[in-house]
């Protein structure tokens, strides 16, 4: 059967660091994981941005079993958009976007945008005091 691979957005409860779900995932659902960002506080909640790759039942398997033990999933299957042209550089936005995509530069203070590195945490939305971002829904199935 055919391999796939999906992004995932995981968001971990606080205590959740000592259950071995990645291990689960890999061992039980034969998926391979691939951490493309992390923020894990420990004894807070905890951020990760996956690549699974496996057949597509099993991951649809494997992140039924996530949630069911209080892990929040979401597929990549949106991106955030930005009218940038409208933006007065406040930064209200790079101050919560610790995946890094939005930035000041440096030197001009003007809001960098590097979508690669978004991880649609949607934080910047409710940021904005101008309403600049928007989530935009695709469709992700290969
Ligand atoms: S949704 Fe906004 S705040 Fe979240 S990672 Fe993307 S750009 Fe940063
Ligand atoms: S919060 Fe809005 S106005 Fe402020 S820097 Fe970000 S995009 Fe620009």
């Amino acid at each position: 059967m055919r391999m796939v691979k999906r992004r995932y957005v995981l968001k971990f409860p606080p205590k959740s660091g000592d259950k071995p779900l990645s291990y689960i995932l890999v061992k039980d659902y034969d998926i391979r994981i691939n951490i493309l960002k992390a923020e894990v506080v420990p004894g807070r909640r905890g951020n990760l941005l996956l690549e699974l790759q496996g057949r597509q039942s099993n991951i649809t398997k494997g992140i039924e079993y996530l949630k069911e033990h209080q892990v929040e999933c979401s597929p990549l299957d949106k991106t955030i958009t930005l009218e940038q042209d409208k933006c007065i550089n406040c930064g209200n936005c790079s101050a919560v976007c610790f995946a890094g995509a939005l930035t000041m530069h440096p030197e001009t203070w003007e809001l960098q945008f590097d979508k690669s590195k978004c991880i649609v945490c949607e934080l910047c939305l409710k940021a904005c005091p101008l309403n600049l971002f928007e989530i935009d829904f695709h469709d992700d199935a290969e």
